[in-house]
């Protein structure tokens, strides 16, 4: 079995977008509530939107179901205030829901949350609770820092963060880090933005001690971890001048990394570097690279292939990488599994 750990909703009805643009439109003339219409998607449009994207690429590479979220650069935190984005989310998570829903064997969703520049993430445990409670969702994204580029909230480890950490152990799901658009002109959003957040997060997470006052808490650092692979005798020369624990021991319990990575040599790093047991298949199709690699003539983001063609894993750590690290991971992923049959 092959679980996509990293999909996102990229594909949604155009409709999705005009609700938001609404919303946007609403909240900037002041008008109360600032939400717009209700959201009006059939579900023969949603069939349409993945039917001949996601799905026909699962089919075509020989992947099983994708962990699908929202389209991450569309969570836009930064734009109006908490309440526009607790109905933005709520309204993107229930389409996940609803994709879920008419695919249960390709999809199985994670939400995204509410979050707002400045204010405590306290404000997303009961979107976070519905969608895990409500939808079975089994996993959330969390941004880092929902100024969009700016960096205004205190580093993953302040205990701002806190009160999303304390539901999410009490759900048992783990998150995502991920960013989403840039509104700082120095950092383009996919190409900057996402793989500098990625390498952040972790250089945050080896300077605290999270883990200590969260031992079960998990994160997956996507897009390969950032730099973190590449610069990983960096990361522990720095960890040892700091007089902190081996970072196998201080991290690698709770950190996680994706193989979003789009060629051969990096997804060979990230698997001859990082312990196979640190990190899960994943694609992020159809997402920020889309095209097609004249030195290879196969797409960027056809992670399998490197994967199957990296020599150094036995049929076991292929199997831990594809899917078995992802079930320890996200902890409700098993019986969701179960429940639908793909197990
Ligand atoms: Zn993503």
């Amino acid at each position: 079995m092959i679980i996509d750990c990293h999909g996102h909703y990229t594909t949604a009805p155009k409709a999705l977008e005009d609700w938001r643009k609404q919303q946007i439109a609403a909240y900037d003339a002041n008008l109360q509530p600032h939400f717009g219409s209700a959201l009006k998607i059939s579900d023969d449009e949603i069939r349409d939107s993945v039917e001949q994207a996601q799905i026909k690429i699962q089919r075509e590479r020989g992947t099983d179901v994708t962990l699908f979220s929202p389209r991450a650069s569309f969570m836009a935190h930064h734009i109006g205030n908490a309440q526009v984005s607790e109905r933005w989310a709520a309204i993107c998570n229930e389409l996940i829901h609803r994709v879920a829903t008419l695919y249960p064997k390709n999809f199985i969703g994670t939400c995204m949350l509410p979050q707002s520049p400045g204010v405590s993430p306290a404000n997303c445990i009961a979107e976070l609770r519905r969608c895990v409670n409500e939808y079975g969702f089994v996993a959330c994204n969390l941004n880092p820092d929902p100024s969009g580029g700016h960096w205004r909230e205190p580093p993953l480890t302040d205990r701002h963060w806190y009160p999303i950490y304390e539901a999410m152990v009490e759900l048992d799901v783990p998150a995502m880090i991920h960013v989403s658009t840039s509104c700082n002109a120095c950092f383009h959003t996919t190409g900057a933005h996402y793989l500098n957040a990625d390498t952040t997060a972790f250089m945050q997470l080896m300077t605290g001690n999270l883990f200590r006052d969260f031992p079960t808490l998990k994160f997956i650092i996507p897009h390969g971890g950032g730099a973190v692979p590449y610069h990983w005798g960096r990361f522990r020369g720095l960890a040892q001048d700091m007089k902190l624990p081996p970072l196998s021991e201080h991290v690698l319990n709770n950190v996680f990394f994706d193989t979003c990575v789009y060629h051969q040599p990096g997804m060979d790093l990230l698997l001859k570097v990082m312990p196979v047991s640190n990190i899960l298949f994943a694609s992020e199709m159809v997402g920020a690279v889309r095209g097609i690699d004249p030195e290879t003539g196969h797409y960027f983001d056809d992670t399998r292939r490197y994967v199957d063609a990296f020599p150094g894993l036995n049929a076991e750590q292929k199997a831990m990488v594809f899917s078995e690290n992802a079930k320890r991971v996200f902890p409700r992923l098993n019986s969701v599994l179960t429940a639908r049959g793909l197990q």
